[in-house]
């Protein structure tokens, strides 16, 4: 039987030497390990800071995204951090680095695309930093707050409780299979381009589900088979996840049946939904007024079980 174990992988790996290398967090201040840093304010709220690297060719191919798509995606990942916490977003900075093939039309274009997205969240740009290099590289670090105390964090899972996601996965994964193999002629290719392009952070939802007294939360960055695993390791809980129950567009199903793929494995492992995967009491559950898919429960001890599969499933590997 699999355990949570198996996710130790490279990139996992690296960081908890970097924490291991570098000196103790003071008390009551949480740092690696979780989707933002917390830390406390005086007047009973908490700073929530994240960052994100984006890297041409290992995040994005260039001549592929629009620069309008990628400062929308640029900023949307980022406050999908402090969503995933339940917290309200404050402001971000941006840092670019800028090969010559980037325009000064495409940076335009791109903050543009920025804007949009962050206005949606009244989360302004308050400043960054800008540079020549040869690829194009963007770094986006968001601010962010909740309520003292009240963060959800990776470590908070019970045995028992009900483990939820706010929508449908996969698609993202399934959109980005269509673009990168060049078919454009599928008929959901611009329903599944947009889902991997122009992600929404479910923020009003990531408060909502706080506020409910959620145990767990993330968000859906490298797929719930990975995701899924960094709770259960930081809440020293297992877990059985119904496959049948994950929730899945139409538009990815036909899609996935016309390529021949997996489905259950796209939406488990492809990874970039940017959904919110949490856990919860059947009460707590009860008072949550947002969209939500109730996949799988906590249980104790330590394997990860998939129901109503015979395989294992692993998320998106970056090492
Ligand atoms: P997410 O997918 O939510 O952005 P990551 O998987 O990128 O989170 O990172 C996991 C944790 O490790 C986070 O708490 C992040 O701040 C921390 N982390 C990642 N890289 C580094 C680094 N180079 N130095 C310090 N902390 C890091
Ligand atoms: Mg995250």
């Amino acid at each position: 039987m699999p355990t949570i174990s198996d996710s130790t992988r490279g990139e996992f790996a690296l960081i908890e030497k970097i924490r291991n290398l570098s000196a103790p967090v003071p008390e009551g201040v949480l740092g690696i390990g979780d989707d933002c840093a917390v830390l406390p304010q005086k007047d009973g709220l908490q700073s929530l800071v994240s960052c994100d690297l984006l890297v041409e060719g290992e995040h994005f191919v260039l001549d592929r995204i629009s620069p309008r798509e990628l400062g929308w995606k640029s900023a949307a990942v980022n406050i999908s951090d402090i969503a995933a916490m339940g917290g309200r977003p404050r402001g971000t900075f941006l840092s670019l680095c800028l090969p010559e093939k980037f325009s000064e039309a495409d940076v335009l274009e791109f903050i543009e695309g920025y804007n949009a997205l962050s206005s949606r969240f009244s989360c302004p740009l308050l400043g960054g930093d800008t540079t020549r290099g040869k690829l194009l590289c963007i770094n986006v670090t968001v601010l962010g707050e909740c309520p003292a105390g009240r963060a959800v964090l990776r470590s908070g899972a019970r045995s028992g409780d009900l483990i939820c996601v706010t929508g449908p996965l996969g698609d993202s994964a399934t959109g980005l299979e269509l673009i990168l193999s060049d078919r454009s002629s599928d008929p959901n290719y611009q329903y599944l381009k947009e889902r991997h392009y122009l992600p929404v952070p479910r923020v009003g939802e990531g408060m909502a589900i706080a506020k409910a007294g959620a145990g767990a939360m993330m968000d859906i960055s490298d797929g719930v088979a990975s995701d899924l695993r960094h709770i259960l390791k930081a809440s020293s809980v297992g877990a059985e996840v119904d496959c049948g129950a994950i929730p899945m567009s139409t538009q990815m199903q036909k899609t996935c049946a016309s390529l021949g793929l997996d489905p259950v494995e796209k939406a488990l492992c492809g990874g970039e939904d940017y959904e919110l995967l949490f856990t919860i009491g059947e009460q707590e559950l009860k008072r949550l007024d947002v969209e939500h898919y109730v996949i799988g429960r906590i249980t104790a001890g330590n394997s990860l079980v998939w129901k109503g599969s015979d395989r294992d499933y692993l998320g998106f590997r970056h090492f």
